[in-house]
């Protein structure tokens, strides 16, 4: 962008040292109004750059805080081996290993502290 700018001055000095040169300034004017707008364009998109950057940052950060205990491959695994079973005394739902449910006969209820199971 400077050296574009350099090279305009240049050509504005050179087109006023001219005769007849009403055009080329026009011209020239033209350009320098188009140089302003790349230059606005450029500072616009790295503001939106760095805008995009730090979010970017921002999400990696909240996505490695929900995932950071429990993996979906955990939470996958946690689906796979617990039911839930009502207490048959107090109904109250109870997430149970399928391991325990089907190796005890016992379980006692957190509720009521009645086997859940009879
Ligand atoms: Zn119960």
């Amino acid at each position: 962008m400077k050296e574009i700018r350099e090279n305009l001055e240049i050509l504005k000095k050179e087109a006023n040292n001219m005769e007849e040169n009403s055009t080329l300034l026009k011209l020239i004017n033209v350009i320098d109004l188009l140089t302003e707008k790349v230059e606005e364009v450029i500072v616009n998109q790295e503001t939106m750059e760095e805008n995009i950057r730090f979010m970017d940052t921002d999400l990696s950060g909240i996505q490695e805080e929900l995932f950071e205990e429990v993996s979906l491959e955990d939470l996958e695994e946690i689906e796979d081996e617990y039911e839930e079973v009502n207490c048959k005394h107090c109904n109250n739902p109870i997430f149970i290993e399928k391991s325990a449910l089907t190796n005890n006969e016992d379980i006692t209820c957190p509720y009521c502290k009645e086997n859940i199971l009879k």
